[in-house]
């Protein structure tokens, strides 16, 4: 049968070249199938004199046995590649470079409180931190603030209710010292301060305040100034930074006063935006402890006296760093706070 042996070939040729399962599935049905064309054969036996029926459905069950043996080899070898494909594509790929960890890094204000307390922890001062919610009498009053006191315009602040509110200054945290320990200490009080004001480059209602305090037997306004001077030098790393006191007001001290440093951006040139053409820059406030202050908290006035001082650890971050706008440092933008890390 010249025609059998033909289709045979033909249909081997085709199944050894279906590329994937869905092209051999389609040349199975058409040679195998109802209608395929091995089936046809079968049916057409009945148009055979008998006696070659036998014969004939052999050969033709024959070539059906040969077909789907090939048929279950290619399929075999299909779901092997197919495998080997998918295994490739999942394998982990040693060339690809890593995924980024990214790392943080500590805000640039944290960074100026831990250089300031560490300054100040190596001459001997202890930390203490105090509540944020203060009541009236400690962030105001011991401070020789009573009600009414003109200087507590300076100071308005959010209420939680009459007599409890959020603290304008770290102070309050000097006066629970006070009332609580006998002297001599030094201490330095860092931590987060609040004032109604409306943000603008150079003010936020939410603020940080690094206020020292040292009460002794003999302190003096001497040892304020050896010890700021000291202090302002380390910070800015230049040993041959200028300052200088002005005179001011405070409440809580006296006699007070404004402390300033040579314009860091100018060198005290004067001519720069930063310093106001001044070539000074305004960076604490400090003073002798009122005696009334001393009073008010147990402390014999006769016997210690003390000194205290105040620095916006923002403004110092500010002028450390050249961050030209307060709001930066509360924007929460990476692309600024990744320049610190
Ligand atoms: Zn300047």
């Amino acid at each position: 049968m010249q025609e059998l042996d033909q289709l045979q070939q033909a249909a081997l040729k085709a199944i050894e070249g279906a590329i994937d399962i869905p092209a051999l599935e389609q040349y199975r049905v058409d040679y195998l199938g109802k209608k395929g064309a091995l089936t046809e054969r079968l049916k057409m036996l009945g148009q055979l004199p008998v006696a070659d029926r036998p014969a004939a459905g052999a050969e033709i069950n024959f070539v059906k046995g040969v077909l789907q043996t090939a048929i279950l080899n290619r399929r075999g070898r299909l779901e092997r590649a197919a495998l080997e494909q998918q295994q490739k594509a999942q394998a982990i790929d040693v060339t690809l470079p890593g995924r980024n960890v990214e790392a943080g890094s500590l805000h640039p204000v944290t960074k100026v409180l831990a250089r300031i307390e560490q300054f100040f922890a190596s001459i001997g001062y202890e930390v203490v931190e105090g509540p944020e919610i203060e009541d009236d009498y400690h962030n105001f009053e011991a401070l020789n603030l009573p009600r009414h006191h003109p200087a507590r315009a300076m100071h308005d602040t959010f209420y939680l209710s009459d007599s409890l509110l959020l603290r304008t200054h770290t102070s309050p945290v000097q006066v629970r010292v006070m009332e609580a320990r006998k002297p001599p200490y030094r201490i330095i009080c860092p931590g987060r301060v609040f004032r109604i004001d409306t943000p603008d480059p150079s003010h936020l209602p939410m603020f940080h305040q690094v206020e020292g305090l040292l009460i002794d037997e003999r302190s003096s306004f001497a040892d304020l100034k050896g010890t700021i001077v000291e202090f302002l030098r380390v910070f800015f790393e230049n040993n041959d930074l200028q300052v200088r006191f002005r005179p001011s007001y405070f409440p809580f001290t006296e006699p007070s006063a404004e402390v300033d440093v040579q314009c860091v951006n100018c060198l005290g040139e004067g001519q720069c935006r930063v310093c106001g053409s001044t070539g000074w820059l305004e960076v604490m406030g400090s003073g002798m402890v009122h005696p009334r202050v001393l009073e008010m908290s147990g402390i014999d006035s006769e016997k210690y006296t003390g000194f205290a001082f105040g620095m916006g650890p923002d403004r110092l971050a500010m002028l450390r760093y050249g961050v030209p706008d307060l709001r930066y440092f509360i924007d929460n933008d990476l692309r600024f706070l990744e320049k610190f890390s």
